[in-house]
């Protein structure tokens, strides 16, 4: 039997990162559920248990250098070396560019774009000894531009060139790195766009799905599915791709 694989996912208390944990424990993999508050991930955990799997809730704040390096260790010495990553943990602070302040701008780069880098950075030597390893950062349709979200667009942007520096740089160790761009994901975050912007989740729902080629609203499961495929052993010839899963083309 091959030995267990080692995952991490941060920001995996709700929304896609838990649905993303829990399907790469279905996988096989045990599972460090990475958030804010422990606690938090702790029905994430207690959810992947109960199916049978192994998985261990770290609480960090991603933008956090010292928190980021601790999360890892403590990984690590509990579940093993981890070779799997997927930076998703992430914060909207949607405003336009005439109101949007410094804290607005800092913190959704720090949380997308510096999380990123330090978790891949305190991950990156467990999985170059393997010489194996699986990179997937969540970038957004929003890095093409969205009204109201210069901060998120930069960041998600900026998402897309950090995966293809990475697959180039730790490509001939047998690491992919990619990234994949949802669209439309029913989930929290989508919920506080609706209710920033005054409109019925609902009502704001239907409106997307109509938008949309596929005419329905993704939700996390199909963001998890994705990222199940791009960690997988079989998708070793994949890297340094933004996959988006919109329900329709994007450029
Ligand atoms: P969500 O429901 O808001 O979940 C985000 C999770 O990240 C929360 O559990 C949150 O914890 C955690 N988090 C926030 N800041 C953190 C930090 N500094 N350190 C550790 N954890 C932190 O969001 P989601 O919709 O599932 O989105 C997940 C990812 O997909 C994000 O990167 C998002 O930008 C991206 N995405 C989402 C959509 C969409 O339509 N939903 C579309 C494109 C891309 P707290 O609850 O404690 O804040």
């Amino acid at each position: 039997m091959t030995e267990q694989r080692i995952a991490i996912v941060t920001g995996a208390a709700r929304g896609i990162g838990a649905s993303t944990a829990k399907r790469l424990a279905a996988d096989g993999m045990a599972v460090a559920v990475v958030d804010l508050d422990e606690v938090a991930g702790k029905a994430t955990v207690d959810s992947i248990v109960a199916a049978g799997g192994r998985a261990l809730a770290v609480g960090a704040d991603v933008a956090d250098r010292a928190q980021v390096d601790a999360a890892v260790e403590r990984v690590v010495a509990e579940l093993g070396a981890p070779t799997v990553l997927v930076n998703n943990a992430g914060v909207l602070r949607d405003n336009l560019l005439f109101k949007m302040t410094d804290d607005d701008w800092d913190t959704v780069l720090s949380v997308h774009l510096r999380g990123a880098f330090l978790f891949s950075r305190a991950t990156q030597a467990h999985m170059v000894k393997a010489k194996w390893g699986r990179i997937v950062n969540l970038s957004s349709t929003s890095a093409l531009g969205n009204r109201g979200q210069a901060n998120y667009a930069a960041a998600k942007a900026g998402m897309q060139g950090f995966t293809k520096t990475l697959a180039i740089e730790l490509g001939p160790f047998g690491v992919t790195v990619n990234a994949v761009a949802p669209g439309f994901i029913v989930t929290e975050m989508t919920a506080s766009t609706a209710a920033r912007l005054g409109v019925d989740f609902e009502d704001f729902q239907k409106a997307r799905a109509a938008e949309t080629p596929v005419r329905r609203n993704g939700v996390p499961d199909d963001v998890a599915h994705t990222v199940s495929y791009l960690v997988s052993e079989g998708a070793s010839f994949v890297s340094g791709q933004v996959i988006y899963v919109a329900g329709g083309p994007r450029d």
